[in-house]
């Protein structure tokens, strides 16, 4: 765990969904892979130059951008063009969470314990359905009464528009919110920019001891 910046006063969570709430490379490999194979058959081109366009893309743009990896929508746009509009359709046919997850009693408990002291939101690049489908499966779908999706955003974190969304959902100003998220570039570079707090899990251990970094939880 990395905690870049925790306030001093803490009234709101944002959650990222994937490789945050769960730890699953198959899965996570199958949302990407999944969605390639579909937008070269529907393209017409074999999915390994496919594959291609998009690695050349993606290594471009981190070179630019301090080792940082995009997210696969904003891969997707820069390096062919597809729209978000299209990528959420996309992510609609190909990700099957039900497949590969199941209940986190442990992630159940901690969310529990966090959501008695702060008003969580959980901001995904996936649409909004599959993150519903999702953390149904995770069994913590009450702890997120609101959910910020691709569908709703419109576009792809870290595009500001999400957690400016999220914001308005929380109530709350940025100063006391606090994201968390397994990807810096994706999930806190913005919010910190913004003066909000920003926590990076690696693991799902991490996850599991998030209420041990808020002194209001302990
Ligand atoms: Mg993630």
């Amino acid at each position: 765990m990395r905690v870049y910046h925790l306030p001093s006063r803490v009234e709101g969570l944002l959650f990222d969904m994937d490789m945050t709430l769960y730890r699953h490379e198959d899965y996570y490999k199958s949302q990407i892979k999944n969605q390639v194979i579909l937008l070269a058959q529907e393209e017409g081109i074999p999915v390994h130059e496919l594959e291609d366009r998009l690695n050349r893309w993606k290594a471009d743009w981190s070179a630019t951008h301090d080792g940082h990896q995009p997210s696969f929508g904003n891969t997707l746009l820069g390096a062919l063009g597809v729209s978000i509009e299209r990528s959420v359709d996309l992510r609609r046919r190909a990700i099957r969470p039900e497949d590969y997850l199941s209940s986190d009693a442990l992630l159940a408990e901690t969310l529990e314990t966090l959501s008695r002291r702060f008003r969580l939101v959980l901001v995904t690049n996936n649409p909004a359905d599959i993150a519903e489908r999702t953390l149904a499966v995770l069994g913590v779908g009450r702890f997120f009464p609101q959910i910020i999706g691709l569908d709703e955003a419109g576009e792809s974190k870290p595009s500001p528009k999400a957690f400016r969304l999220a914001l308005k959902a929380l109530a709350a100003a940025p100063e006391v919110v606090v994201s968390v998220g397994d990807r810096y570039a994706v999930d806190l570079e913005v919010p910190l920019s913004w003066g909000m707090g920003g926590v990076l899990v690696e693991t799902m251990e991490d996850v599991y001891s998030l209420p041990g970094v808020f002194p209001e939880v302990r």
